[in-house]
């Protein structure tokens, strides 16, 4: 009877850990979201009972209450339960309230880390998160949360700083102005990175000025991340699929202006 929040990673399955592939494989019950790859869901046996809380197009997805009464049901009932949750169960991942709804219950728990969609994306992208030359310090932050505005993000971001910012599509324009109005190089380079580490990603470069300009024209859609700093101007491997086009270069120029 153990609960293990079991990381699944940014989409690709082969950024699965080895530790979650084993606890998958002893799975009764596999507790997971809407995932990029069904090839996951395929190491559980075939007996284990598999039950989607994402939402699913027309489909109601199932609130935070219920997954923590689903994982806490199977969980007393001597289950072998697998909480597989996209990229690390502790970043962003709503993972601590589960381990709390299980402790509660005196459930005991696992967690088992993933990589986390600023890791993939990095890796996917070729873009150092830091470099001695470029950048000391690396943060995380939710671009949609309570009181945005309010939030004091001066300090992140700048000279010597990378900052990922996740879910920040929507509210893009209010982040371009917010950074902006801190005193952040309208110039300073931004990279969105859209599907992570699957067939389908995108990486759109350009500057903070432009950054709402690329997220519309370019239609991104989530999941995608926004890297912002020097680290994501630095060289990269020529033949490079993802180089800026000449339409947002000039969209770069242009939001300078
Ligand atoms: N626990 C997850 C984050 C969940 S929040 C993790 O550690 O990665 C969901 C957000 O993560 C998305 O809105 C997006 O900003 C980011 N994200 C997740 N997967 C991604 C991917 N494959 N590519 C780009 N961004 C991704």
């Amino acid at each position: 009877m153990t609960v293990h929040l079991v990381g699944a990673g940014p989409g690709d399955p082969g950024l699965l850990t080895c530790r979650g592939a084993e606890l998958l494989a002893q799975a009764d019950v596999v507790v997971h979201d809407r995932l990029a790859s069904s090839r996951l869901l395929d190491l559980a046996p075939r007996h284990a009972v598999r039950i989607d809380v994402g939402k699913a197009p027309g489909h109601v997805a199932m609130d935070q209450q219920q997954i923590n009464a689903t994982l806490v049901e199977h969980g007393l009932a001597g289950r072998c339960v697998v909480r597989l949750k996209g990229g690390d169960p502790f970043v962003f991942g709503r993972g601590g309230e589960e381990a709390e709804a299980a402790y509660a219950a005196g459930i005991p728990v696992e967690v088992v880390p993933g990589i986390s969609a600023a890791n993939g994306a990095a890796a996917a992208a070729q873009i150092a998160l830091t470099h001695r030359d470029a950048s000391s310090i690396v943060s995380f932050v939710a671009g949609q949360c309570k009181g945005l505005s309010e939030q004091d993000w001066s300090g992140l971001t700048g000279k010597g700083r990378t900052l990922v910012i996740y879910m920040g599509l929507k509210t893009a324009p209010q982040i371009a102005d917010k950074l902006m109005a801190d005193g952040l190089a309208p110039d300073m380079p931004v990279a969105v990175i859209e599907n992570a580490a699957r067939p389908q990603m995108r990486v759109l470069r350009g500057v903070l000025a432009a950054l709402p300009e690329i997220v519309s024209r370019e239609r991104v859609t989530t999941p995608a991340l926004i890297v912002i700093g020097e680290v994501v101007a630095r060289p990269r491997q020529s033949g490079d699929l993802t180089t800026p086009d000449q339409e947002l270069a000039a969209l770069a120029v242009e939001a300078m202006q």
